[in-house]
Formats: C-alpha cells, structure tokens, sequence
C-alpha cells in the first residue's frame, strides 16, 4: 500500500513517455534518480521499507543549484529551494522530498520493502515482503550499502566489506555550546586512534545568523571493534546496523565524553559533549564496497548500492547524483532498456570502482592501528 492507503500499483506507461521504471529505496540516491528520470520522461514508482529514512545525519557538500539541474525546473519552480555549501543529511532529504511530492510521474510507497528482483527480455520486476509483484520496463537498486537489488546484478560479490572503525556523529546547537570563536572552515583534528571532522552548519531553518548555527561532527574511532561485535552491529566481515542511542552502553557515553575532554580543543569537544549529554550521538560502523558490475539486462544499481566509499572521501553523495544523471543521460539515448542500463555501467564503472579504492588507503591505516 502507498503511505495514503491507496494500493500499490504498477507504473503506468504513456504514449509519449520512455517508458517505466520501479526505484527501490527512497533516500537521497533514490530520491535523487527518481527525479532524474522523470526529468527524462520515465514515470516512476518509487518503493520505500520504512515510513522515516532517517540516516546518521552526516554533513553533505551540496553544489550550486542541485534542485535545478536533477528537476530541470528553473529555481522559481522548485518546491523546497537548497542554499549550496555544507548542508545536513536531513536539510537535503528534505528538500528532494519536497520535489518529489509535487512530481506528477512518482509515485512514492513506503512501508513497502522488496525482497526479490527478477527479469526477462521485456520487463523486469520486483517482489515485495507482502507478496506482491510489480513490473516495470527498468528496476535501479538505491537501496543502499547492503542492497537486495545488488544480488541480482553481482550475485558474487553481495556483500560491502566492515573496514574496521566506526563514526559517531552529532549536532550540537550553537545556542547550547555558546562557542566564542566560531569555525569557518571543517576541521581535522585527533591522533592515530581518533580522528574528528568537525564542520560549522546552518541552523535547522536554514540560517546563518550567529546564535542559531549548529556545529557538526563525526568522529572516527577505531577501538570499539569489541562493542561493535558484541552488539551484533558488526557479524564477520558484514556491516548489521548502527548503533542508535539505546543500543550504546552508559559506560561507552562515559568514556566517549572522557577521551573528547582530552583529544579535541573548543568548539568541538563542546559540541561532543552536549550531543554526548542529550544521548544524540549514532555509532556507524563503516563499510566499503567495490563493485565489480553496475547493471545486468534491465536491470541497475545507484548510490551506495552501486559503490560504498569510506566518508573520509567526502563524496558518496556527488557519486550518487553523477549516478542519477547518468542514467537518466543514458535513457535519453536509448529508452528504458537494457542498452540504457549497458551504456550507464560504462559510463560509471570505473568512476566508482576509483573512489571507493581511493578511500581504502586511509581505511586500512586506520583500521590496522588497531588491530
Ligand atoms: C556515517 C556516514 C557519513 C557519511 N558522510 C558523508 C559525507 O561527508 N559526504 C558524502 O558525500 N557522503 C557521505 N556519506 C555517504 C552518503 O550519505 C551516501 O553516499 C548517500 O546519502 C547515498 O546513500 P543512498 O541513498 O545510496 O543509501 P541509503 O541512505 O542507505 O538509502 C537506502 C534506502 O533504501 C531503503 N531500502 C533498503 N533496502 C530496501 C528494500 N529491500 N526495499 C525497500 N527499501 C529499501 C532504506 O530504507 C533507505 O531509505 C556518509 C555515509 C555515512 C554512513
């Protein structure tokens, strides 16, 4: 069913349109492709498990005019404008969610979670927890770091690799840390267990103005492997979860609140320490993916489903939205087919395959300190 209760339905062709597309997993590359698609043309049926995507709240660098180039709308049309420069993970969901409401070709069903794709030469399909099957022209996998759709396509290589450290990540107000100084540029602070990434964010309304900003940051530590594992966040070599506030231990906040004390100087340690105190702080174990295909017949997939870098790369975001346009470029030329998908792989592959591994220099370092 759609969030509205309205069944759910396949996404229906029109003469003049490209074709179909089914988009499964509706956070930012997902949102993000759906737009890009329509722009093309292709009517999209967007296909969502939770009813909130609510992720880690990591800072994200947005381009001048996103909204613009993935709708195709001049800036006067766009529902939800987006100042570029550093924007919260929250800040750009939003925006793109506002653009999608208002897209006459998506249609977005939450609570909907696919459980299986398939294919044949004409049409390729979804099955979902509830048992139903959808058809459309094309399926494209957003469905992030450990993707179901990525079976279908690498059926050798399902699984993003853990790489040995989690990130804990917080906003704190400015009104709350009543920092004297505040940063202009990110940060990067810490010592060879601990590195923090540290960048100054608008206020939740978007403004600049001193006295309502927020600081940012994420902090990379490579010695709770142990709580990982214990807690089932990590299980072999495979990413499970994040640790959300009431999975990490009272002692862990104790200690993370101590080692800030002493690792990091004002505004940061402030701006650790009040989101330690309110309990908003979420522990990602990170993962890393290298694929090895993007596409298979008709058939694709996009974002961290496609390729799972290090954040330490800053650019899991900017790789999504080249996926996006990508494939709408690639269907443009050649309608919803598997030649689209072919040509999009090509266009993509090695891209990706290069910002994942440029990442898995600093993951291994990182990591092996300790091992
Ligand atoms: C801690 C952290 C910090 C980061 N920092 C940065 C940064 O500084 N800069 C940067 O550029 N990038 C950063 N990234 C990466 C960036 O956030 C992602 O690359 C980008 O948001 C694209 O994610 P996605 O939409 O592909 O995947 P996700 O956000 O994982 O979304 C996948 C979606 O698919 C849904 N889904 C999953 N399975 C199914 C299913 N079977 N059926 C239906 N729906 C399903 C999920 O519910 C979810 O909504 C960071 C990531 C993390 C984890």
């Amino acid at each position: 069913m759609r969030a509205d209760g309205r069944p759910l339905t396949e996404p229906t062709d029109h003469p003049s349109s490209p074709g179909t597309a089914l988009v499964v997993g509706a956070s930012l590359a997902g949102l993000m492709t759906a737009l890009t698609l329509s722009r093309a043309g292709v009517h999209v049926t967007l296909l969502e498990r939770s009813d909130d995507t609510g992720r880690t709240g990591a800072a994200l660098q947005v381009p001048d005019g996103l909204l613009e180039r993935i709708t195709g709308l001049p800036a006067s049309q766009v529902p939800q404008p987006l100042a570029p420069g550093i924007q919260t993970w929250f800040a750009v969901h939003d925006a793109l969610r506002a653009a999608i409401e208002t897209n006459p070709i998506i249609e977005l069903h939450q609570n909907t979670t696919v459980r299986k794709v398939g294919q044949d030469g004409q049409s390729a399909w979804v099955l979902t927890s509830d048992k139903q099957r959808i058809t459309a022209d094309l399926v494209i996998g957003a469905d992030g770091h450990r993707s179901t759709v990525r079976r279908h396509i690498a059926p050798d290589h399902p699984d993003a690799t853990f790489a040995g450290y989690v990130i804990w990540i917080g906003i704190a107000d400015e009104s709350a840390i009543g920092a004297r100084r505040w940063p202009r540029d990110v940060a990067f602070l810490g010592d060879n267990d601990h590195t923090l990434l540290g960048y100054p964010l608008p206020g939740a309304e978007g403004s600049r103005e001193p006295g309502s900003r927020r600081l940012g940051w994420a902090w990379y530590d490579s010695s709770r492997n142990g709580l990982l594992r214990s807690t089932g966040s990590v299980s072999g070599s495979v990413v499970r979860h994040s640790l959300m506030p009431a999975g990490i231990p009272s002692g862990t906040f104790r200690e993370l609140a101590a080692q800030a004390r002493e690792l990091f100087p004002s505004p940061w340690k402030d701006a650790i320490l009040d989101s330690i105190e309110r309990r908003a702080v979420i522990g990602t174990p990170i993962a890393e993916y290298v694929p090895v295909r993007l596409a298979t017949g008709r058939v694709a997939i996009v974002g961290d489903a496609a390729h799972v870098p290090t954040p330490m790369t800053g650019s899991g975001f900017a790789e999504s939205l080249h996926d996006a346009e990508a494939i709408a470029d690639a269907i443009t030329d050649f309608g919803t087919t598997s030649t689209a998908l072919h040509s999009y792989e090509n266009a993509r592959l090695r891209s990706a395959r290069n910002l994942v591994q440029s990442g898995q220099g600093f993951s291994r370092s990182f990591a092996r300190r300790a091992a």
